[in-house]
């Protein structure tokens, strides 16, 4: 599958591009069922960015028409096959990066839909990407046996780096030694086991990754636990069967349930927590009113919203204020504007803040809730 899985270095990439001098499209589509049919908004989208005109020469004028075609075109012609494809996990929605003038057509599938918009400037549009690779956990992917270890880094649900980062091959014989070579053989399988763990130690240092699977045959994983650091050991999110020379596609599909399993307990953990703090009153807010007003306030620690819950509200053009449905903004004054979507917005400022978010899949843990909430860092005046 030819999928791009963002990472840092190519949104630096697509930064580099940018030398002021060529005009970007940016372009962030969400192809997720819940919110109707794509194509038709993407549609939309384009037709009303044709009609503004902004402030361009005839020429520049001609650079976006060519960008906001080759959109419409991929949007038409592939997306919609690629969304179609039975992988829900990945394509969750698109941001593309078109610039004629500047020799660029890129396409990032994402694993979460971002806010939908089309913004036409002299550099790529790129904040949404950057705050959603801040959100997601990097994971560590170790395959091992008595003989070999296998390394892989695991990235919004995909192998990144197309493959193994590293390879520990013993060359030990480490099959059923004869009992005089027994102890021998313990020191091979310890020797190997401990070089497993300085290299987990090594490339989590180095790949900043927060979490780590384990895969391997029967019995092994308790072996290999026993040589572990405990650092090592307190960020193991899970294990799975299998054999270091598996292919690849099985290993990843593995990984990604105990990724799912991972993430699903401690959503219902993080849930848990936000009810328990809600029944004494303690450093916690749900509902979207109370949730937005907290974060107004810097107060939010996690925001724990459903999965593509999606609701209307309001925005202040001068300051940012985020709102339900107030006119005018309590801040500064201004009247607000409406925006179909508020939830996107305080995503997006809670990453910006600093404050962690917990999308909840399993929708009926915080509906009753209000849909969204959060866990506070302190109490509001
Ligand atoms: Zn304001």
């Amino acid at each position: 599958m030819s999928r791009k899985i963002i990472t840092f270095d190519m949104i630096k990439k697509l930064r580099d591009f940018s030398d002021g001098k060529n005009l970007f499209t940016s372009f962030y589509l969400s192809t997720v069922p819940e919110r109707g049919d794509f194509v038709e908004r993407a549609l939309e989208m384009l037709r009303k960015a044709r009609k503004e005109p902004g402030n361009y020469s005839e020429e520049e004028r001609n650079f976006i028409e060519e960008d906001l075609k080759s959109i419409e075109d991929f949007v038409k012609n592939t997306l919609v096959h690629q969304v179609k494809d039975p992988d829900p996990y990945i394509v969750k929605g698109v941001a593309i990066f078109s610039s004629k003038q500047g020799g660029i057509f890129q396409v990032y599938h994402l694993p979460n839909p971002l806010r939908e918009r089309i913004v036409i400037d002299y550099s790529p549009f790129i904040r949404p990407l950057t705050l959603l690779l801040d959100e997601y956990k990097r994971y560590l992917v170790v395959v091992v046996d008595y003989k070999k270890a296998r390394f892989y880094e695991m990235f919004m649900g995909a192998i990144v780096d197309t493959g193994k980062i590293v390879d520990v091959n013993q060359k030990a014989r480490l099959i059923s030694p004869p009992a005089r070579l027994k102890r021998k053989y313990d020191y091979k399988k310890a020797e190997h086991f401990l070089k497993v763990g300085e290299v987990l130690d090594i490339l989590m240092q180095a790949k900043e990754i927060d979490l780590v699977i384990i895969g391997s045959p029967d019995r092994i994983k308790d072996e290999l636990y026993l040589y572990l650091p405990f650092r090592i050991r307190q960020r193991i999110a899970g294990s799975f069967h299998a054999d270091p020379d598996e292919k690849l596609d099985s290993i990843l599909e593995k990984a990604r349930k105990v990724e799912e399993e991972f993430e699903r307990e401690e959503e219902k953990m993080i849930v848990e927590e936000l009810k328990d703090r809600l029944k004494t009153g303690q450093l916690a807010v749900s509902g979207l009113k109370d949730t937005l007003d907290a974060l107004m306030h810097n107060q939010v620690q996690t925001l724990i919203v459903e999965s593509g819950y999606e609701v209307s509200g309001v925005r202040c053009p001068v300051c940012g204020f985020l709102g339900t449905d107030e006119e005018i903004c309590p801040v500064c004054g201004t009247k607000t504007l409406k925006v179909q979507d508020i939830i996107d917005d305080a995503i997006e400022e809670a990453i910006e803040q600093g404050a962690s978010v917990e999308h909840v899949i399993n929708k009926d843990l915080i509906r009753p809730l209000g849909h969204i909430g959060a866990l506070l860092r302190f109490e509001g005046s």
